[in-house]
């Protein structure tokens, strides 16, 4: 079993304000840490229920996030933009994804550290009419590929995200591991990162015994897709021909996708 895992910094254990996520916030190498932290956890979980390879891949900003010293030797790691693979280098003959600490899409009320791409201009997607987030889009992009999300971990607000789009009525769906509860945009309650870090431990294993109850998602094709900016500054700037965008009015774009596999390749 191949297992390709997808990382955030906004949704790991420990993290509660965008000073720890922000390459210039004066606390951004503690955020790293946490991040390694439970990074350590997942590929400790994935590898104890028999993964056999395990894939991290940096995707928080620039992605240069990753601590060499703290990375566990079970996985390989890919850092940098490698723009143009879907999700900077999965691989289609991955069997799952794990989409380690997430947040929830911009503008959830008790969403801690929410955002939907950007975390400075409070930009907002849809797709077929339906408002996603970063979980969405990550979970569009490996359907493509028929890869199913078999494990989300960040605050309750991102674990019920992750259930809203991925799960299902019948208890399918991916796990979920909330490390943290939102109270507002950069406050909450956190859980010890330790503690957390059984919590993603135990859930790594689960999900991967949970495979077959994960299916890929999917919606329909081709996709309308629009997004909507706060500022006219901002849009006036926004590169249309770059993004094979339509500028609907002041704020807003449109595109559409033919394929699942290009949501995140332009309209960003
Ligand atoms: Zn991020």
């Amino acid at each position: 079993m191949k297992i390709f895992v997808f990382t955030d910094l906004e949704g790991c254990s420990g993290v509660c304000r965008f000073d720890q996520a922000r390459r210039d916030g004066p606390r951004y190498e503690e955020g790293r840490r946490l991040l390694m932290g439970d990074i350590r956890a997942c590929v400790d979980g994935l590898a104890a229920a028999g993964a056999e390879e395990i894939i991290v891949r940096d995707g928080h900003g620039a992605p240069y996030n990753l601590i060499p010293g703290r990375m566990d030797p079970r996985a390989r790691y890919i850092v940098g933009p490698w723009a143009g693979r879907p999700l900077g280098g999965l691989e289609p003959d991955c069997d799952a994804l794990v989409l380690l600490g997430h947040h929830a899409m911009a503008g959830t009320p008790d969403g801690l550290l929410c955002h939907t791409q950007s975390d400075r201009d409070g930009r907002r997607y849809w797709y077929n009419g339906r408002e996603t987030g970063e979980i969405g889009q990550e979970a569009l992009v490996a359907g493509h590929f028929d890869i199913p999300v078999i494990l989300v971990t960040g605050d309750d607000a991102a674990c019920r995200e992750a259930r809203d789009f991925l799960g299902h009525a019948t208890g399918s769906g991916p796990v979920t591991v909330s490390v943290k509860t939102g109270l507002e945009r950069e406050g909450g309650i956190l859980l010890a990162p330790d503690a957390a870090h059984e919590l993603i431990r135990a859930g790594a294993t689960e999900a991967v015994s949970r495979l077959d109850h994960c299916d890929p998602y999917t919606i329909a094709c081709p996709i309308a897709g629009r997004l909507q900016v706060m500022d006219k500054d901002f849009a006036d700037r926004y590169d249309c021909e770059k993004n094979r965008a339509t500028r609907i009015d002041d704020l807003t774009f449109e595109a559409t996708f033919d394929s699942q596999r290009d949501v995140l390749s332009y309209l960003i």
